[in-house]
């Protein structure tokens, strides 16, 4: 990156925008660089992948260099003073149960996990991880009378944060910097001159000009630059159901459990709220817009439809009916407790599992940070720092190679990272024409 830019601008303030624009304001190289941060949005978005009750903080990955910047990551969530990241609330280690069913998918990704996890465990000295080898010792661990899977392991210095307050903790730090100018709107295209990006357009009032436009927008990327064949945005299903005081008191204490196979996950509650979600292949919602390119044409791309469009969303029956099914399995006592609220929320889905963090080879002054394929919060302490060196071309080791652009893209975007459950293809009409709440 060459010269020093004067401004730039960030469109999205999620996790990725957000820990953008603080590691710019901090960085030497940029204390004469005007940073602006706009979202559609007032802060916290309502409709943000990054906003919600819980989101999963485990360094049990099936890749070592990600296993390697979690437990990174992990170091700064588990600061517990009130004005620290894991403080009052914001984050608990309360171990993840991380199971497969035997001979399924997913398996694999659990036994490389339990190697990476190992050698962490090993090099730094914390935790304790045992294997569970049948699904008695699974359900002995999680400790709700259910389980589930058949093989697997628990990780005690695994857990989960509050997303939103871990969000808040975050604005709250990017705001003391003095460094930013946060905006309120809605990009509608990028401005450009020939193939340089000169910032973006808004829906309102005039355009912001910068000399680098970072866009950070999530699952809404494709609705500004062409991503075919590289990212995609897949809706996931999630239901809420409230609880007593006192099973809010016993369940709070249990740890999250994730089926690999399945893709279906429970982390403790908190407020008396419970949350069941797939960690799957989820919907895509085709939507003919004109090519971001500015060729004239028109293309098909999933872009999210969540409840800002419409208040009344509510998953589609086959969605809920996962959801239920795992909590019978997972928490037997509230197997046919109702959901009151549901939620489609949207991955920025690669072929790979791989952020998308990189230079636009075809527009200059264009930079991409996306791509979170359902596994980005986590990150919230280190990936602005790890977006900004990659701005600035400094050397990340192998996170480098995997964030790239890629040139040789996929026919249709499916993410096989081994992580994922549920039925792959499904779009969203076809699975609300057959039907919402069970
Ligand atoms: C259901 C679910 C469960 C998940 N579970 C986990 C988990 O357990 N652990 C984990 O580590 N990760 C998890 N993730 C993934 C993680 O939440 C995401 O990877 C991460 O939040 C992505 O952040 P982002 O900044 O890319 O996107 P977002 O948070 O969606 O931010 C994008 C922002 O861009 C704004 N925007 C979009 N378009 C425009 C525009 N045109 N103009 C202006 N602003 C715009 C939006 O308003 C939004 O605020 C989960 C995700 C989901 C959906």
């Amino acid at each position: 990156m060459a010269p020093l830019p004067s401004s730039i601008l960030i469109v999205g303030s999620g996790v990725f925008g957000l820990s953008t624009a603080l590691a710019l304001s901090t960085r030497p190289s940029f204390k004469n660089t005007r940073i602006t941060l706009l979202d559609r949005s007032p802060f916290p978005s309502p409709d943000g992948s990054s906003i919600d009750t819980s989101r999963i903080i485990r360094a049990d990955y099936s890749s070592a260099a990600y296993a390697s910047l979690a437990a990174s990551a992990q170091e700064t969530w588990r600061q517990q003073g009130d004005s620290e990241l894991g403080g009052q609330g914001r984050y608990s280690e309360c171990g993840l149960v991380l199971v497969a069913d035997k001979g399924k998918q997913g398996e694999k990704y659990v036994r490389e996990s339990l190697e990476n996890v190992k050698n962490i465990s090993a090099s730094q000295g914390v935790g304790l991880i045992q294997e569970l080898k049948t699904r008695k010792e699974i359900d002995a661990a999680v400790g709700t009378g259910g389980g589930s899977g058949d093989w697997g392991y628990i990780n005690t210095v695994s857990g989960w944060a509050d997303a939103e307050e871990g969000m808040k903790w975050l604005r709250r730090k990017a705001e003391a910097t003095g460094r930013i100018s946060f905006v309120t709107g809605q990009a509608i295209s990028l401005l450009k001159n020939g193939t340089k990006v000169l910032g973006a357009t808004l829906k309102s009032g005039p355009p912001l000009l910068a000399d680098i436009t970072i866009l950070a927008t999530g699952a809404w990327t494709s609705s500004l630059v062409d991503l075919r064949g590289r990212a995609t945005a897949t809706g996931q299903v999630l239901c809420y159901l409230p609880l007593s005081a006192s099973e809010q008191e016993r369940l709070g204490k249990m740890p999250v459990l994730l089926n690999m196979s399945t893709g279906m996950f429970i982390i403790p509650p908190k407020n008396q709220i419970l949350k069941v979600a797939r960690h799957g292949y989820g919907y895509s919602n085709p939507t003919s817009i004109p090519n971001p390119s500015g060729n004239g044409e028109k293309i098909d791309v999933s872009i999210p439809r969540t409840t800002l469009d419409d208040p009344t969303l509510w998953v589609p029956r086959e969605g809920e009916a996962a959801c239920r099914q795992a909590l019978r399995e997972m928490i037997p006592e509230l197997a046919e407790r109702p959901f009151t609220k549901s939620k489609i929320c949207w991955y920025t889905d690669t072929p790979d599992g791989d952020f998308l963090i990189d230079w636009h080879p075809g527009f200059e002054g264009l930079f991409l940070a996306t791509g979170g394929s359902g596994h980005g919060y986590k990150f919230l302490p280190v990936i602005g720092e790890r977006i900004v060196d990659v701005v600035e071309g400094r050397e990340i080791g192998e996170l480098r190679g995997k964030w790239r652009w890629r040139e040789k893209k996929v026919e249709n975007v499916v993410t096989e990272d081994g992580s994922r459950g549920g039925r792959p293809g499904m779009v969203l009409e076809e699975e609300w024409r057959k039907g919402s709440k069970l």
